[in-house]
């Protein structure tokens, strides 16, 4: 008996000097490592449902409902998410023009997309060119709507040549380390748009806004960001993705804010691409299998909600200081090449957006469109 005794604890004091350093050493390892996963819904459109208006059937190639439920499953296979909107949100279907030109927005009361956006906890979302279609009063009114913060930092009011909207905020989050320990991230989020907004818009905007080169706002405000504690800056950039010569008057001028090093993560949007994809295969500087641009994370996430970006940034906490190991990016579809669908619908979201939804077809079917 009492050898038995002495012998298991000489088997569990082995193994205790077996297991006890590896383990001490794995948690060692991994403190101070964040992984945080970014994701990006971008030019929506106003396609919070899958459905085709102008064919008045469903399409399952569309629809922030099918996107829902990609976030959802991004979401939990990760421990630290944000989710962020990359603009043209608002305009582009049917729905968003019953909203703004026959139903209006009543103060109060909340745009559809905006009700979406609230329910899906956006972090942030970046005002694409599409949101002055219907002039000012109509986005501002309408932004009282959204509970996360619109960022833009591109766009300046002419009577106090001061940007519009804010043009970045500082996100403080909580976020767990591969240890389980907690820490303090500071994400500056900054948003831009094209400057062409000032002719496509020019009835809604001469002689309110005028727009700052994409680049020169960046270089403006990401000191500023870091002065005011950033610890990494993500762009909400509704621009694309081009290497031709560089103008100030670039519209889609991603390859260059990839360029600015304090820029850690790039958010794409306005020209409808996927990124990583094949139409990219000879940009220069550009890995397409980890998503990269000059060695920074890119993601853009198509159009209308067909698809779903995802950044996955590899993080290190040391001495008080942030640093980003490593970033790759990549885009999950909806439907696959043929249309058939791939996830089905947020239930839960199609019933909050579903009133707008129908009396947008009622709309429609009244006027024969
Ligand atoms: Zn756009």
């Amino acid at each position: 008996m009492l050898k038995k005794r002495i012998a298991f604890r000489l088997i569990t004091i082995i193994l205790f000097w077996h297991l006890f350093p590896t383990l001490s050493h794995a948690v060692e390892n991994n403190q101070g490592i964040v992984e945080l996963r970014i994701l990006e819904t971008t030019d929506l459109h106003a396609d919070l449902v899958n459905y085709d208006y102008y064919q008045t059937k469903t399409n399952q190639r569309v629809g922030l409902v099918k996107t829902a439920t990609l976030i959802h499953q991004a979401r939990s296979e990760a421990m630290n998410t944000l989710l962020f909107d990359v603009g043209d949100h608002l305009k582009g279907n049917p729905l968003g023009e019953y909203l703004a030109r026959i139903r209006g927005m009543q103060k109060g009361k909340v745009h559809p997309v905006y009700r979406a956006f609230n329910y899906l906890n956006y972090d942030a979302i970046a005002i694409g060119n599409h949101e002055f279609n219907y002039g000012l009063k109509f986005l501002n009114t309408a932004l009282k709507g959204a509970k996360m913060p619109a960022v833009n930092a591109n766009v300046f009011s002419v009577k106090k040549n001061k940007p519009y909207f804010a043009p970045y905020v500082i996100l403080k989050r909580n976020v767990v380390d591969l240890s389980g320990r907690h820490h303090e991230l500071k994400i500056g989020v900054i948003g831009f748009m094209p400057t062409q907004i000032m002719s496509w818009d020019r009835a809604n905007l001469d002689g309110k806004v005028f727009a700052k080169p994409i680049v020169d706002a960046a270089k403006e405000f990401v000191p500023v960001m870091k002065a005011d504690g950033a610890d990494i800056i993500i762009a909400l950039a509704h621009t694309g993705i081009s290497n031709e010569a560089y103008r100030p008057d670039t519209e889609n001028a991603v390859y260059y804010l990839t360029q600015i090093p304090e820029i850690d993560a790039i958010l794409a949007g306005h020209s409808h691409s996927t990124f990583p994809g094949p139409i990219f295969q000879n940009l220069p500087n550009t890995n397409l299998e980890s998503g990269a641009i000059n060695g920074k994370p890119v993601v853009m996430a198509g159009a209308f909600g067909n698809r779903l970006g995802i950044i996955d940034l590899q993080m290190e906490h040391r001495a008080g200081k942030w640093k980003v190991l490593e970033g790759t990016s990549q885009t999950r579809p909806i439907a696959d090449d043929n249309g058939l669908p791939l996830v089905k619908r947020d239930k839960r979201l199609f019933k909050l957006v579903k009133r707008e939804h129908e009396e947008t077809v009622d709309f429609i079917r009244k006027i024969g469109l």
